[in-house]
């Protein structure tokens, strides 16, 4: 496999930008060695500038649900450039996208669009904030929710993998409004709001944990967070940028059946352009400007091409059968692993929801953060790389989740099983 191009163009890349990215997460600095460049993609697959093809699981980090350059959506985004880039004044997509979410998340009344998941958990926390009067954000340790000051503190993704979980540049007269709990431990949750809840302005979670490997909610927790949220009067924020018509059409929400107050969205939403928002409750969102008092604004905010682009993903994910299938698929692609593992006499373990999957080098999966971070990272770079060699793209870190999309075929996912296990024969210890 040739890698000429793409050395080269991370050498240039270095030149102007910061480690040669544009976000850390795409650094190899969790498994080693550089980035791979990517010049196309189509479906399942990844094309890199030296035309290298790979079975994809990161799947732009969740937005390509239906796989990557899916005709109907490219043909949606040619139509909407023709007609305009942005007007910044309100356009009748973005009334048909607001309807459209709140009819399939069913705790939103209102619905505001902005242009990141960082976007979106910011605002909701100011709102939260706002509504509530209260100062203090109570967030789990190794959830990441975009990066904004408040959050940047023991987050997951691309924090945790760069080892700074808790960012320089925060002010420390910032971060100490930020509460971290470990997730999956209601009793934590219990006891410090016995104490203090009185002055939480809300709770913000991950769902199901998506960004330190992948850790779903232990029975109970999530309705947990809920009682503990009304009892206090706090804002409950489910993050949904990742598990938003993911892990179901409607969220982790109506898969779990727990409302939430506040729901943040981006990724599926955007069908692959840049594209968040956040909505809930009608007496909450009514606190947002223009008709209260919180601020929040944005420039290119409900974007044309950008609401085409989701509304045209959204209504084809909603097609009878589509998670089903996503679900199934997936359930495949992670029992293929464990047998894989099996054969190779190297333990592994999955966990997966939907369309969303973690694995673990251990005879059982992690349920916490502690779990998560024990695993044998050192493995999992070999494993890592062994992989790509076989033509199959995971996230390069052992603390994010893989994702599938709907263009994945039974044979890339067999094949993909295949691959793994010469990869586990070629790496066992
Ligand atoms: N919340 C969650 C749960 C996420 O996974 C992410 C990004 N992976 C974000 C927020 C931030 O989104 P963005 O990168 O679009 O700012």
């Amino acid at each position: 496999m040739s890698s000429n191009r793409s050395e080269a163009l991370f050498a240039a890349a270095c030149k102007h930008i910061p480690g040669g990215v544009n976000s850390p997460v795409r650094a190899f600095r969790g498994v080693g060695g550089n980035p791979i460049f990517f010049s196309r993609a189509q479906g399942a697959y990844l094309f890199d500038a030296d035309d290298n093809c790979y079975i994809d699981y990161i799947c732009s980090w969740g937005p390509a649900i239906l796989g990557h350059a899916h005709p109907d959506v490219i043909r949606e985004v040619q139509e909407a450039a023709t007609l305009g880039l942005s007007f910044g004044a309100p356009t009748e997509v973005e009334v048909e996208m607001a309807d459209i979410v709140c009819e399939l998340m069913p705790s939103m009344d209102l619905v505001r669009m902005v242009s990141s998941g960082t976007e979106a958990t910011m605002s909701a926390i100011r709102l939260a904030r706002g509504f509530t009067g209260r100062d203090v954000l109570v967030k789990f340790e190794g959830c990441y929710h975009g990066h904004s000051d408040s959050l940047l503190v023991k987050a997951g993704s691309g924090a945790l993998t760069l080892g700074v979980p808790s960012s320089a540049g925060v002010p420390a007269s910032i971060a100490q409004h930020t509460i971290t709990l470990p997730y999956n431990d209601l009793d934590a949750v219990r006891d410090y709001f016995r104490e203090h809840g009185d002055k939480v302005a809300c709770i913000i979670v991950e769902p199901v944990a998506g960004n330190m490997n992948l850790i779903p909610p232990r029975p109970g927790f999530l309705q947990g967070l809920r009682e503990v949220c009304d009892q206090s009067g706090s804002v409950l924020i489910f993050d949904e940028v990742m598990t938003g018509f993911r892990v179901a059409l409607g969220g982790a929400q109506a898969l779990y059946g727990v409302k939430p107050d506040i729901t943040t969205l981006g990724k599926i939403i955007g069908g692959g352009m840049p594209v968040g928002a956040f909505g809930g409750r009608r007496d909450i969102m009514e606190c947002i400007a223009p008709l209260g008092p919180v601020y929040q604004a944005g420039t290119l905010s409900g974007n044309p091409i950008a609401m085409r682009a989701g509304l045209k993903t959204l209504s084809l994910i909603r097609q009878p059968g589509f998670h089903e299938q996503l679900s199934a698929r997936t359930k495949a692609l992670c029992e293929g692993l464990e047998a894989a593992g099996r054969k190779a006499g190297v333990p592994i373990s999955t966990h997966h929801i939907g369309g969303m999957f973690g694995f673990f080098f251990s005879e059982t999966p992690a349920w916490s953060f502690a779990e998560a971070t024990q695993g044998d990272t050192e493995y999992f770079k070999a494993f890592f790389h062994a992989m790509l060699a076989e033509g199959v793209y995971l996230a390069p870190s052992a603390f994010e989740a893989g994702f599938v999309s709907i263009a994945h075929t039974e044979s890339d996912i067999s094949n993909t099983i295949a691959a793994a296990e010469r990869a586990l024969m070629a790496t066992r210890r």
